[in-house]
């Protein structure tokens, strides 16, 4: 049986930077990311918006509030010295007409509470201009969302990873796990068997079928599906137009994002499923359509086609949605890294620290 220091299932972006930050602390140990899949990014980290959120939506304290704060900052340097393509463009949030000003001014109550900088209320010649475009009745603004290139944040960890002496093993799926008391056993598909005495648990979707391995059984998963529709039209935008969340609504609803090449996409709308399945549900198009045609006037909406789709790893603890991040150690040096949904990509640069405090390294 192979012996390392740290072993990590799941090499999406939570994996990957909990990786890099514990060979920044311990550049000697021996380190290895294990991913079940033959190329990076194919759930979650693959398959998100791209938004550098701001911490405007998240209760006051919680997790997912701070390490998205703390996160949206250390983007600013780790993009820079891993070279990964960013840019901090900003993002409306508009209300299309009276009767969601209630809501408006509880996002803003909120971000103000939150601290969040560069958020404020918009003038009447922001509001006129996005008039042209949007059905636009009241708006804010928030100066520090961002946008980031995924694809390439991962590549850029994973090159930085391996320059560092860790390792990276894909197609590498843990099918089974054993705590001795001291160490931890991993087994995997192919055979493979390792001896770890650090185990993190940054596995996304597989997560929750990993931590049953270890007895830990409280958690369930709870998919929802977010679809995502794009065309080629000429984009007007430069920043990231969200209308106000519907009550009760498991997303921020139908927004508008864009990429760093200018591209606009319209999505993730919210659909419950019980077995994870990245199909595009052509159903889904039709009303997504809608709900982008209450809300864009000058978008020729018939044009919009599916894109891709991703699924938000919610979990429930018994049997209730829990919301916020899960990050715990509940057996000695493992960390499980759970319920990571939005603003999870985000977040995780300081996700990794805070895994890390949980078992003093
Ligand atoms: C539709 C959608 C939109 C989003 N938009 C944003 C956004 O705009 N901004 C933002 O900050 N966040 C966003 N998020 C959230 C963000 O994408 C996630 O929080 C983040 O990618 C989670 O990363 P992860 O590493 O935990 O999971 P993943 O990226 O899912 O990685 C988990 C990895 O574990 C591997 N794995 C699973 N089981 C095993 C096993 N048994 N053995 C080995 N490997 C295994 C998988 O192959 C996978 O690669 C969005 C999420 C979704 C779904």
């Amino acid at each position: 049986m192979e012996k390392i220091d740290v072993a990590i299932m799941g090499g999406g972006i939570v994996g990957l930077m909990t990786a890099r930050e514990i060979l920044v602390r311990y550049p000697e140990w021996t380190i290895c990311v294990f991913d079940k899949e033959m190329y990076l990014g194919e759930h979650s980290s693959g398959r998100n918006s791209g938004v550098l959120h701001a911490g405007l939506y998240y209760d006051y304290g919680s997790l997912k509030h701070r390490l998205c704060m703390e996160g949206n900052q250390l983007w600013d340097d780790l993009a820079q010295e891993l070279n990964v393509p960013m840019k901090r463009c900003g993002k409306f949030i508009v209300a299309r007409e009276e009767s969601e000003k209630e809501t408006l001014e509880q996002i803003f109550e909120k971000a103000k509470k939150n601290e969040v900088p560069l958020f404020r209320k918009c003038s009447e010649d922001e509001k006129n201009d996005l008039n042209q475009y949007v059905y636009c009745w009241d708006a804010l603004y928030s100066g520090r969302t961002g946008i980031i290139d995924q694809t390439e944040a991962l590549a850029a960890l994973k090159n930085d990873i391996t320059a560092r002496g860790g390792i990276i093993l894909l197609s590498h799926e843990v099918n089974s796990l054993l705590f001795t008391g001291q160490s931890y056993q991993l087994g995997f598909t192919n055979q493979l068997q390792v001896e770890s005495q650090y185990l993190f648990n940054a596995a996304g979707l597989g997560g929750i079928e990993l931590r049953k391995m270890l007895q830990l059984e409280e958690l369930e998963n709870y998919f929802v599906k977010g679809t995502y529709i794009k065309n080629s039209q000429k984009n007007p935008f430069q920043q990231l137009i969200y209308p106000v969340p519907e009550k009760g609504l498991l997303g921020l609803g139908i927004h508008l994002t864009i990429d760093m090449a200018g591209e606009m996409k319209f999505g993730p709308n919210t659909q419950e499923i019980s077995t994870p399945s990245y199909a595009p549900d052509l159903e889904q198009l039709d009303q997504m359509k809608s709900g982008v045609r209450r809300f864009f006037k000058t978008l020729e909406v018939e044009k919009l086609g599916v894109d891709y789709c991703g699924i938000r790893s919610k979990i429930k603890l018994k049997g209730l949605l829990y919301t916020d991040f899960w990050i715990q150690s509940p057996i000695k040096n493992y960390v499980e890294f759970l319920g990571i949904e939005s603003p999870g990509f985000t977040s995780s640069p300081a996700i990794a620290k805070h895994g890390l405090r949980l078992v003093s390294l």
